[in-house]
């Protein structure tokens, strides 16, 4: 049931009044505390403790339409149409949500008849896109091989060479210190933390020599967020590292955009521009975990809300950059927050797709939620079966985002083969160097010969891409 909603008539909204409700709704956000103790105020003796208003306003309601929010809506506004005798084959009416695209109200709405998981299964196999509901069928009812079966069909369409790509990359985390304290997080050291470092322009040649010596072509640069660095180091990084290396910088996440942004009081947008003018390539998935506000404030309290991570995509994606998007799993979620984050994720990818300025989704990755002395004291499936599950369920979801790379550092290459079967067609990265999911006890490490023979294994012959996932060697040629 959605309460309320910030509605126009079409025409009537330039982008400067969207910019304005959704910065109204974030300054909304950041102020509960003050609303709950002006709350309790106004009541007086009869006043609950605030933290009893607080709580209601922060874990009760929810601020964003969401796809469950929105395929409610448009089920209520369909319904509410064909009872007002609105119903006509001929007109067809949109809602249009400013985020998240169209969504036709169905004429003739009743209660939607559900169909079958087989049902659903032929027609996904058949290259259709399946709703949200249908999604939530299959992720409740889908048997594993069937699910497997079927994204592997998917797979086979959308990749039909039996080619499978990997990068040699590095992953090189440039600062350990943060301010984010996010609770399943392993790796970072507050600022007054006596094991925070930022790393040495002396220590990234050596590690950027080394990548380039493998055979590496591009960095992976992502770190914590540290009041210390601001927008003027990166630039400086940035151009120090295209003038002496023939990299490809996949660097920082909308969560450090985003803190970069509040620094230095700019639009996320104008730091994109000065980060890619300055020699940024791409922007990498990382701090999406998962993309539902109820699981962020369980986890991550300090850090971005799902539309903020959005925005940042949505800005890079505006600007022609390419980008990848996650999902990490394993927090007491539900069916609901899993197709929540698969629907924003196509949603933007719609939208992306339209500007047709080649700014977009590349490719996606799941992997399990490593808990090994992180703060998070949660129990949930992080099993190689849940892993195959929602990774087959991502394939045929994500219709729109053309690549899905297996997690073999988390769950070992073993499980990254049958993950060729279940959906992905690309093996990730070599990993020279990994230091988060690491800290956490994922301690898989491959050279590009064993990620070779594993791909072989799988039955695909093997080829090197780049980040635009542009072949750089000719399939099966030994690596
Ligand atoms: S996950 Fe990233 S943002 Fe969160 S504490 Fe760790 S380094 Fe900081």
């Amino acid at each position: 049931m959605v309460f309320a909603v910030w509605a126009a008539r079409p025409g009537c909204l330039e982008p400067a009044h969207l910019d304005a409700l959704r910065g109204a709704k974030t300054v909304g956000a950041r102020h509960i505390e003050e609303y709950a103790r002006q709350h309790a105020a106004r009541l007086g003796a009869a006043a609950l403790p605030e933290s009893h208003y607080a709580r209601y306003l922060r874990q009760t309601i929810r601020y964003g339409l969401d796809a469950y929010e929105r395929e409610g809506m448009v089920e209520y506004l369909s319904r509410a149409r064909a009872l007002l005798g609105r119903d006509h084959d001929d007109e067809v009416a949109h809602v249009h949500f400013a985020d998240a695209g169209y969504a036709p109200l169905r004429p003739g709405a009743t209660a939607a008849t559900p169909r079958s998981v087989a049902q659903i299964l032929e027609r996904a196999r058949a290259g259709e896109r399946i709703s949200l509901r249908e999604g939530l069928l299959l992720y409740d009812e889908a048997e594993l091989l069937e699910l497997g079966a079927v994204a592997d069909a998917r797979r086979a369409a959308l990749h039909p060479e039996g080619v499978v790509t990997y990068i040699v990359d590095r992953n090189v985390n440039y600062t350990n210190v943060c301010t984010a304290r996010c609770k399943f997080c392993n790796f970072y050291t507050p600022p007054s933390g006596k094991d925070g470092y930022v790393l040495s322009r002396e220590v990234l040649a050596e590690k950027f020599r080394e990548t380039e010596a493998l055979g590496g072509v591009q960095i992976l640069l992502q770190g914590g967020l540290n009041p210390e660095l601001g927008l003027a180091w990166y630039e400086d990084l940035f151009r120090w590292t295209k003038a002496n290396f023939s990299l490809r910088l996949h660097a920082l996440s909308p969560t450090e955009v985003i803190h970069l942004a509040n620094l230095e009081d700019l639009s996320v947008r104008e730091v994109l521009i000065r980060l890619r003018a300055a020699g940024m390539d791409s922007l990498p998935g990382g701090g999406a975990e998962l993309l539902h506000d109820e699981i962020r404030n369980r986890i991550s309290p300090f850090k971005n809300t799902t539309d903020e991570w959005l925005e940042v995509m949505r800005q890079a994606h505006m600007l022609g950059m390419k980008t990848t998007c996650t999902m990490v799993f394993g927090f007491q979620e539900t069916g609901d927050h899993v197709l929540t984050h698969l629907d924003r994720l196509r949603g933007l990818q719609d939208e992306s797709l339209a500007r047709d300025n080649g700014g977009c989704f590349t490719a996606f990755i799941t992997w399990p939620f490593q808990a090994d002395g992180t703060r998070l004291k949660l129990r949930d499936d992080t099993s190689a079966w849940r892993y195959l599950r929602l990774q087959a369920l991502s394939r045929l979801y994500l219709d729109n985002i053309p690549n899905i790379q297996v997690s073999w550092p988390t769950l070992g290459p073993e499980i990254g083969e049958v993950g060729l079967r279940f959906g992905a067609n690309d093996f990730g990265s070599v990993m020279i160097e990994e230091n988060v999911v690491s800290q956490a006890g994922a301690h898989f490490m491959l050279t590009a010969d064993q990620i070779e023979h594993h791909i072989r294994q799988a039955g695909f012959r093997p080829a090197r891409r780049n980040m635009q996932y542009e072949l750089l060697t000719r399939p099966g040629a030994q690596a």
